[in-house]
């Protein structure tokens, strides 16, 4: 029996606290809102919260693909709720969301592959909340167009979509996913016209140095404004193991590398997840 290897000291963190998290945790707890925040049990929800920012997953809560990496649930998905955009238009009035990072489940089993209700979900949240800035962290579509160009259309501050990993672990780490299409994706994204495009990377599934920084050259070269790497973290024994912890040093290296090569921004850090400190992304 192969033990998992221990967590270093930089991985401990403590449990959020704060007026505001309590608050909000009420909330949460009281209308049974859906965010990634508390599902995923986020190392950064005190800080998070306080500054007004959460993620919310959209589409349902299982999902067509079976990435190696990710939590959330593999089979039928569940049927479309065509109210969902108003649910989660009222959690973020309920919650006073200054920015709201919205995500979902990849939909492959539906025709527009969930685009619609993608489209509809920023449209709901801006009519109930004209102040709350927005990034979309949308699947790749499969690198279909007409499905990009509904996010396009409704034009959210900010649109994400995650690399995860360098290219030669993405059949490994996303199995029906691809290192070219998601660089496509993001590559339409900016060509179309959409101002902040944004990208992430987990380190610690076996990737060289070489390959981080070929990763983010291939970013740049997409014109990718805002880029975030985090430490891959084991959600159960079934997934895959994590070969490396990275070092804060290291880390560091790779903000420095990231800005040097002229991203608008750069996170990079152990607990670094796609959403975190989203809302500095707006600058
Ligand atoms: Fe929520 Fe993302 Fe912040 Fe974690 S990093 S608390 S998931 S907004
Ligand atoms: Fe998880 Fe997204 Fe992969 Fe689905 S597509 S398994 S939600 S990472």
């Amino acid at each position: 029996v192969i033990k998992p290897k221990p967590k270093p000291k930089w991985l401990r963190v403590k449990l959020p606290t704060g007026k505001k998290y309590k608050e909000l945790r009420g909330l949460v707890d009281k209308y049974d809102l859906h965010t990634i925040c508390t599902s995923g049990s986020c190392p950064n929800m005190g800080e998070c919260w306080s500054e007004g920012t959460a993620t919310f997953m959209i589409l349902g809560n299982v999902c067509t693909r079976s990435c190696g990496f990710c939590g959330v649930k593999t089979g039928r998905p569940d049927t479309v709720e065509w109210d969902e955009p108003e649910k989660v238009a009222r959690s973020i009035k309920l919650m006073d969301i200054k920015h709201a990072v919205v995500t979902s489940v990849d939909r492959d089993d539906l025709k527009d592959m969930g685009s619609i209700i993608w489209a509809e979900t920023v449209n709901a949240i801006r009519r109930m909340n004209p102040n709350t800035t927005l990034e979309t962290l949308i699947p790749d579509f499969q690198g279909i167009e007409k499905h990009i160009d509904r996010i396009i259309a409704v034009n959210p501050e900010v649109v994400s979509h995650n690399m995860e990993t360098v290219k030669r672990l993405t059949r490994e780490v996303r199995i029906q996913a691809k290192y070219e299409r998601s660089l496509g994706v993001l590559k339409y994204l900016k060509d179309q016209g959409i101002k902040r495009t944004k990208s992430g990377i987990m380190l610690g599934l076996g990737e060289t140095e070489d390959e981080v920084i070929q990763t983010l050259k291939d970013l740049r070269a997409v014109n990718l404004d805002i880029v975030t790497i985090g430490q891959y973290l084991q959600p159960s024994k079934k997934h895959l193991p994590v070969k490396q912890f990275i070092t804060p040093d290291q880390f560091k290296k790779y903000e420095e590398i990231g800005l040097e090569m002229g991203f608008r921004h750069v996170e990079s850090g152990a607990l670094v997840r796609s959403s975190y400190k989203a809302q500095k992304h707006l600058t």
